[in-house]
């Protein structure tokens, strides 16, 4: 039996030893300023360089389009401000299960933002979304910036990319999207989907927290929040050098065959289903992330279910580590409908890429366990009661 199982990968996922060694053999032997014209300064000028067009390559961008930030929040904000800003005619077309950084953003924006249903699995309207660019495209009087993310960091639904930027592409708009989740198990080339703008963090592929980029198409302008001569002017603050090193070296060890991550999560689901019948998986079958299942049980407390397994050694969320804390259900769950007597009993788990059939099944029992508590407790209420 293992101490932990990390079932939280969606949250953040564990330091990649090669990583590590790379951010700490950056961070003792190249200490200058890569503003600086001297040779220490240099040398960190060439891991930037290096970085940036070792990343900009995997993406299928040019070096100038990556933009190095903190990680995905504030990717979010400098592409959607920083277009808003620039540009302060702009409608922002967008859905209601966009990342909390997302939501935040358009609830100070409301005037200027519309918003894309989604259906019960999580799939974004086309039809909808293609009538709302129409609608702006011929009665609007400004720029189009539409943001939707490439795969829900709830519930794991992966949206079609390339034929979203169709439909924005043909209304002259403008298409970003946050890859954070979708960035660790699919290969995005951003010229093939006509992905104008991408939100992505370090944190969810075995980087250090704390670091993140944007790409952003060439020829877009952003206002900057952050003013100063680095990134072009774009994002001022002298650049992290270890953390952006950290970063590359991440990228380049992405491994995209999910394959045997996807068949736990199923062999996960069947486990599940041999003593459990009262529960649904939220999302799509088809479209979805290979680790993350977010699953939600009838009249359980989804918060004293996690505390639960943590006891026993296993971390899971109950819907977004960024939504923890919050007394509202998720917004993302309301969203896409999940009835009432379901909602607050929900948990996602997100498995990490070694997992094996030994640690599902450790997983399934203690999960089995942990229900039937919880429903013995609850009788004992109601009987109270
Ligand atoms: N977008 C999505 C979809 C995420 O899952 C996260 C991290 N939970 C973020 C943005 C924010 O990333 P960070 O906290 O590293 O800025």
């Amino acid at each position: 039996m293992k101490e932990i199982y990390y079932f939280d990968n969606a949250a953040t996922t564990p330091l990649h030893p090669q990583v590590l060694s790379v951010v700490t053999d950056t961070l003792t032997t190249i200490y200058g300023n890569p503003g600086s014209l001297h040779s220490v300064g240099r040398k960190a000028k060439q891991v930037l360089v290096e970085a940036r067009a070792s990343i900009a390559e995997h993406i299928g961008a040019h070096p100038e389009e990556i933009i190095f930030t903190s990680g995905a929040c504030e990717g979010n904000s400098l592409a959607i401000k920083g277009y808003m800003e620039h540009h302060r005619d702009t409608v922002l077309i967008t859905t209601p299960i966009e990342h909390a950084s997302i939501a935040a953003l358009c609830r100070q924006q409301s005037d200027s933002v519309r918003y894309a249903p989604v259906d019960w699995h999580g799939f974004v309207d086309l039809d909808r979304l293609h009538d709302l660019c129409r609608k702006e495209y011929l009665e609007g009087t400004g720029h189009l910036l539409v943001s939707i993310q490439a795969a829900n960091n709830e519930i794991g639904t992966i949206q079609n990319l390339k034929e979203i930027a169709g439909i924005v592409h043909q209304y002259k708009g403008i298409f970003h999207t946050d890859a954070t989740q979708l960035f660790p198990y699919e290969a995005l080339d951003v010229k093939k989907l006509g992905i104008d703008m991408l939100s992505m963090s370090g944190q969810k592929i075995n980087a250090p927290k704390g670091i993140g980029f944007l790409y952003v198409r060439e020829g877009i302008s952003l206002t900057p929040f952050n003013y100063g001569s680095q990134m072009e002017g774009r994002r001022g603050g002298t650049e992290n050098i270890p953390y952006i090193a950290g970063l590359a070296k991440a990228v380049q060890l992405l491994d995209y065959n999910n394959v045997s991550m996807s068949r736990m999560q199923d062999y996960l689901i069947s486990r599940l289903r041999r003593w459990e019948d009262d529960f649904i998986i939220n999302g799509s079958f088809v479209h979805r992330l290979p680790n993350n299942l977010s699953i939600s049980f009838r009249n359980i407390e989804g918060e004293a279910l996690a505390m639960l397994l943590d006891c026993k050694g296993i971390c899971v969320s109950t819907a977004s580590a960024c939504s923890t804390g919050s007394p509202e259900a998720s917004h993302v769950l309301q969203a896409i409908h999940v009835p009432e007597e379901y909602i607050n009993g929900t948990i996602r788990i997100s498995l990490p890429r070694d997992i094996t059939r030994r640690d599902i099944d450790y997983f399934t029992n203690t999960l089995h366990t942990c229900l039937i508590q919880l429903r013995h407790l609850t009788r004992y209420e109601d009987a109270d009661a």
